[in-house]
């Protein structure tokens, strides 16, 4: 089996259950697997890296994103629009989506990830125009392989249409067959649950204003049924719970609950407008929640109360979000973002840098009850980050170098980055695939798609 030697770290992070911090360590990774911390592990591997003023942490794993928006960053129309009439401006433009539109967005997306410290993304694919191909979720896959991800997609829906009182137009809907259908199909094609598994697959209904309630139900008993989890959009805005309210005469999560949208395979994308009776329900049930700040913050949303669900005991973890309402993938930039967010609605005390650097890591792993990620220790998979500090962003802040991964930092872009064993990206470059290519690529699709009249 292939080794490789981390040599000599400022610090390793481990996030392991002590919050234990090494300085001046070694890491050894044999495989897919970690399988030695500590002082002078070993002096002989099949590659030695050199981690003298590195820090080391496990890679930060992403919890809800939609890779196919990174074509739709920075859109003028809807630069200064909330949720709703950003959407409906936004599906417009999603029925001119290709298969190609798919992966080069997912390889824009993956690439930005891995250069930002994460080594497993989730995503939610929700966009199957009539008359394209049926297996879209396949173009993101293909891309998370090319370039090395652990990846997470879940097979997302739209099935109700503005015919029905639903939000997306008519020809961005499918039936509920067709989806139950490709949900069976690529569980069974690419849904693998073994502990180092490099996909996993997920179940994901868009949200409650573009699903109908028999597909919600049939989804998530189709799940439980696979064993796979189910995920989708909650209390994200209060035109959401205002749309409920009218259509269902219940509150978004009373709603989802009566659907059997409830429990520890769950984990819905926002939650800010949940209330106290709510969040103690998600925690007695271990319903979990990805918690988007930027995006939050980019479409006025709100901010999600993060005292309470502390208080309550939620389970939560960090995720970028679509780039449409970002506008970007950039997972170190949302821990930077996580910590001043909250900061800045509840004061300096409530939140440390190392908590969000927790939430990132530790706490993801939990939301995906993925127990060999999210924490570097023997055993377990060598998903890990490597941030070179001897730069001038952090010079000066030798006091604590972890907690200035979070309060300084330049670009946030990481030195190594190792996902399954294998590196993929090296000297801040991605070495599975050309950058310069695939923004060359993700260019040409949008001046031929969408820059060209067609909108
Ligand atoms: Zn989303």
């Amino acid at each position: 089996m292939e080794t490789i030697l981390v040599k000599n770290a400022r610090r390793i992070v481990t996030m392991n259950n002590r919050d234990l911090i090494l300085e001046n360590a070694d890491l050894l990774i044999e495989g897919n697997k970690i399988f030695n911390i500590g002082f002078n592990v070993g002096e002989r591997a099949d590659r030695i890296l050199d981690a003298a003023g590195k820090i080391v942490l496990p890679g930060f794993i992403n919890t809800h994103h939609h890779l196919f928006q990174t074509l739709f960053r920075a859109v003028p129309d809807i630069q200064n629009k909330s949720l709703f009439p950003w959407l409906i401006h936004l599906y417009q433009m999603w029925r001119q989506l290709t298969p190609e539109a798919v992966y080069v967005g997912a390889m824009v997306g993956i690439g930005e990830l891995l250069l930002t410290g994460c080594t497993t993304t989730t995503d939610h694919f929700y966009v199957y125009p009539k008359g394209l191909p049926g297996n879209l979720l396949d173009e993101t896959i293909k891309a998370a392989r090319e370039l090395g991800i652990r990846f997470y997609p879940t097979r997302g829906s739209i099935s109700l249409g503005q015919s029905q009182g639903g939000l997306p137009p008519d020809d961005l809907t499918q039936t509920e067959e067709e989806i139950l259908q490709d949900s069976r199909r690529v569980i069974e094609n690419y849904h693998d649950s073994s502990a180092f598994s490099m996909c996993r697959i997920g179940l994901s209904p868009n949200a409650p204003f573009s699903a109908t309630a028999s597909l919600m139900k049939n989804t998530v008993r189709l799940a439980r049924e696979a064993k796979v989890m189910c995920h989708t959009h909650l209390a994200e805005t209060k035109d959401e719970e205002v749309y409920c309210l009218e259509k269902f005469n219940r509150r978004p999560l009373q709603y989802l609950e009566d659907l059997e949208w409830i429990g520890e395979d769950i984990w819905f994308a926002h939650g800010i407008h949940f209330n106290d009776e709510e969040l103690e329900k998600l925690a007695r049930s271990k319903t979990k929640i990805a918690h988007c700040p930027s995006s939050n913050s980019r479409l006025g949303s709100g901010v999600a109360p993060y005292p309470k669900w502390k208080e309550k005991k939620v389970i939560f973890g960090l995720g970028v979000d679509g780039s449409a309402s970002n506008d970007s993938s950039n997972m170190w930039g949302e821990v930077r973002q996580f910590l001043l967010a909250h900061r800045g609605a509840w004061g300096s005390e409530i939140m440390t840098p190392y908590e969000a650097l927790k939430c990132a890591t530790r706490n993801g792993a939990e939301l995906l009850d993925w127990r060999e990620i999210g924490s570097l220790e023997p055993g377990k998979a060598a998903d890990l980050i490597l941030i070179d500090t001897r730069k001038i962003a952090y010079a000066g802040a030798s006091y604590d170098p972890v907690a200035a991964l979070v309060l300084c930092g330049d670009n946030f872009i990481v030195d190594t980055s190792v996902v399954n064993g294998k590196i993929v990206v090296e000297k801040g470059k991605l070495t599975q695939a050309s950058e310069e290519k695939i923004v060359e690529a993700a260019d040409h699709i949008i001046s031929t798609l969408w820059m060209s009249g067609v909108q």
